[in-house]
């Protein structure tokens, strides 16, 4: 077959590249319903595929829209096209629904006009040993009652870069950013983890965050591990007084932080232990 980098199912047929899906009068791309997941193949792994596939029907429902595919489609979808790429390249998974038309007062999109389409494409795994510093972000994660924070979509994301630059402007990886109480809710595009005199601890899930598949996984092999993770109310300064800290998420799974401010930190044995758990689950559950 042909070689393209990115491979898009949309209505029953594989697409290379970029095609035109979205026209200037689609609701999506004019008053934002998009929503998508990423999940991630990688070693011939895809683990938790189906929570993927299942949550982003959920941030389809989120946002007024049907989901028009079963988590089980979907799944031998993404098996169909990575048969595309070379068994060792690492793909990101993004199944993608958005609404063509407009539906009630117009601003809200019409639901019977779902669209699908299950992008896959080319995208490294972080090299092993890659570790990131961290700032303070001035910008905010909204609450529930102000964006659907409940949903993983495309709208949600212009506050989650104007972080990512403000952080990169000032010379770091990535930033901590607060919910509006002033807890720590999560990174840029991650969740992310401390741990204190032993103890691994996370935000508790307070609606002002996207509860990671990562996340959550990562709390339950740990968990299993023997350590001892609490979800809990955390600020700022709790991270500046960290032994550890690490961030998780489907890109690049468990990254360790090696400076905090003008603080280093040694990437410690949580964070490689978490990930070895990772690659171990990953394995056995193929
Ligand atoms: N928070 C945000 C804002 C994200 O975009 C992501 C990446 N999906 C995460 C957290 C991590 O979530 P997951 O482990 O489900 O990838």
């Amino acid at each position: 077959t042909e070689r393209s980098t990115t491979w898009n199912w949309i209505d029953g047929e594989w697409h290379p590249g970029n095609p035109p899906i979205i026209g200037p009068r689609s609701h999506a791309s004019w008053l934002g319903s998009s929503v998508f997941d990423g999940a991630r193949a990688f070693e011939g792994l895809t683990p938790d595929l189906d929570l993927h596939c299942q949550r982003v029907n959920d941030s389809a429902r989120a946002l007024g829209l049907t989901p028009t595919m079963t988590v089980a489609r979907m799944m031998e979808l993404t098996r169909e096209g990575l048969t595309r790429f070379n068994a060792e390249d690492a793909v990101y998974i993004k199944p993608y629904y958005w609404a063509e038309g407009e539906g009630i007062g117009t601003i809200a999109p019409d639901p019977e006009s779902t669209r699908f389409c299950l992008c896959l494409f080319e995208a490294p795994m972080a090299p092993e040993g890659t570790a990131i510093s961290l700032t303070l972000s001035p910008f905010r994660r909204p609450t529930l009652e102000t964006m659907p924070v409940n949903a993983k979509a495309g709208c949600l994301y212009p506050n989650n870069a104007r972080a990512i630059v403000e952080a990169k402007g000032r010379g770091f990886d990535n930033a901590i950013v607060l919910d509006m109480l002033g807890n720590v809710a999560e990174l840029t595009t991650a969740n992310v983890f401390m741990v204190k005199d032993g103890v691994v601890l996370t935000p508790a899930w307070n609606g002002t965050f996207l509860n990671g598949i990562t996340r959550q996984r990562i709390i339950g092999l740990l968990r299993a591990d023997g350590y001892q993770v609490e979800e809990r109310t955390l600020g700022y300064g709790d991270f500046l007084d960290a032994d550890e800290i690490f961030s998780t998420g489907n890109y690049f799974k468990v990254v360790p932080v090696k400076r905090i401010e003008d603080r280093e930190l040694t990437p410690g044995p949580v964070a490689a232990r978490a990930r070895e758990l990772y690659w171990e689950f990953a394995k056995s559950a193929q």
